[in-house]
Parts: structure tokens; sequence; C-alpha cells
């Protein structure tokens, strides 16, 4: 293919942050850390392999996801518990933090409301940074894996995707039908997944999880959250996702409340102050 003669010249100019973050409020952590130390634990659900389940944890509450058993992925979607219009914005997450989440980085909804929703305030795979291939943990640039994507590439009709899970599991919780339920399931959190895109054609890479049991991901709920976790039917996503080939195991997920007073005049955040009158 020819390419100009300033090609080299083009390809060489520097990128630039597209949303430099210097400016998102800083999350308390600690006066978080301060109240994790007198919570109390007042809940836990045990996310049975290659199905989901349900959560609610109250602004200033915390959750936590586990591994136990074995090395396990895990698909996180999270709603506000009383507007699920207001839902986790994957893609907007990741612009704001970049392609993986760790402590400090936040869980944002999508508009109009754009405010933190979960706070992430501890992550025991915090060591792992970046690999030599450029993976990582906790990914927010994958979707979920999902029974249509199955179906256009191998013509399959497999039923434990995330995808799927996650819409069994709402539909229980809310007690609607399947196909009520499903429009509500969006872009995840992959949790515990060791993800990248490879440097020379882009494309989306998963790689054996480095997560063992008793690691976990703790969050802060900066509003009142329905969260709907799904260990994935890839295992530690080794190998492949959309079928029953791979180990799995059950993910363990605990809510804590901290003691009355303990997050002294901290207040959940407002949601987003633009005016939505959009140039009218
Ligand atoms: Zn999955």
């Amino acid at each position: 293919m020819s390419q100009p003669e300033d090609a080299e010249a083009r390809r060489a100019v520097q990128p630039v942050i597209c949303y430099p973050n210097e400016t998102l409020p800083v999350p308390e952590l600690a006066l978080y850390a301060k109240a994790r130390e007198g919570a109390e634990k007042v809940d836990e659900v045990l996310v049975p392999a290659r199905d989901a389940g349900c959560f609610r944890a109250k602004a200033g509450q915390f959750f936590r996801i586990s591994s136990v058993d074995g090395p396990q992925v895990g698909d996180l979607n999270l709603w506000n518990a009383n507007d699920l219009n207001e839902r986790f914005y994957s893609g907007k997450s990741r612009a704001l933090h970049g392609t993986h989440l760790t402590t400090g980085e936040r869980m944002w909804s999508s508009f109009p409301y754009l405010r933190p929703m979960a706070t992430i305030t501890e992550d025991t795979l915090g060591w792992y940074g970046m690999d030599q291939y450029g993976g990582s943990v906790h990914d927010v640039i994958g979707t979920r894996c999902d029974p249509y994507t199955g179906n256009l590439l191998s013509g399959s009709q497999y039923h434990h995707c995330c995808h799927s899970n996650l819409t069994r599991a709402l539909a229980d919780e809310l007690g609607v039908s399947l196909a009520e339920a499903e429009p509500h399931v969006h872009d995840v959190l992959n949790v515990f997944m060791c993800t990248g895109f490879t440097r020379d054609t882009g494309q989306y890479f998963m790689k054996a999880s480095p997560v063992r049991p008793g690691d976990y991901l703790e969050f802060f709920a900066e509003i009142d959250v329905l969260g709907a976790l799904s260990a994935c039917p890839g295992g530690d996503c080794s190998a492949e996702h959309s079928s029953d080939t791979a180990a799995c195991y059950p993910l363990l997920v605990e809510v804590f409340a901290p003691q009355e007073g303990a997050l002294g005049d901290w207040q959940s955040p407002p949601v987003n102050g633009y005016d939505r009158s959009h140039g009218r």
C-alpha cells in the first residue's frame, strides 16, 4: 500500500491523554479505611460456578468479591438499587481511569447521572501491574461472554455465558421475566480477569488469571447499589469461555456495614451537575 512521504512524521506525533484526570474528585480513602476497621459483615452470597448471584449494598457500606476454591474470574454488573436506569458505564470508566481498574479508582454510572457508584478500596492483585504482553487485571475493555457472539462465531447454543447468568440472576432478584431483565444487563467490570490488546493486531486477549483463593477486590458503595456477579464459564480464562470445558469455581460476595457515625459527615455523591439543556 502506498503511503504519504511524511507518513513516519505523522506516526511520530506524541499522544495526549484524552481525559486528564487530575481534576477528578479524589476519593477519601483514609476515611473509608478508618470506617472499614469497625465494620461488621451484614450479608454474604456465594455465587456458584457458571452461574450468577445478586447482592445489595447501601451507600456507605463495603462489598468484597473473593476467590474461593480455585482461580476464577467474575463479571460484575452494578445498578443504582433505586433506579435501574442508572447503571455502570464501562466505557466512560475506561476513558477516565484506563483499561484496568485498581485501588482508588471508580465504577462510574451512565448518563445523565455520571457519578461514582463504587470506589475500589482494596485490591490484593494490585501487585500485578502491567505484564510484558500489556496484560493486567480487572479490565473495563471486555464486554461479557454472551450466547449471541458464540452463535455468530460458531453457531452454538450455550446457556451459561455471563450474559445469560446475569440475566437469570437479575430476573430472579426482581421477580420479572428474562425478557424484561435482559435489557438491563450491561458491559461489565471483569473482576480478576487478565486481559489486554495485542500490540500487533490490537485484538482483545485473555490469559490465565493470577488470582488465587484468598485474593479479593473490595469496594466502597458510593450510592445504594444492586450488584450481579457471574462466575464466568471460562474459569480462570486461560483457554475458552463459552463452554463447559474450563474448570470453574464459586465466587464469594460479602457486604460489610461500618459502625454508626464512622463516616462522619461523608455524603453520597449527587448526580452529575450538567444542566441537560444541550444547547437549546
Ligand atoms: Zn464470562
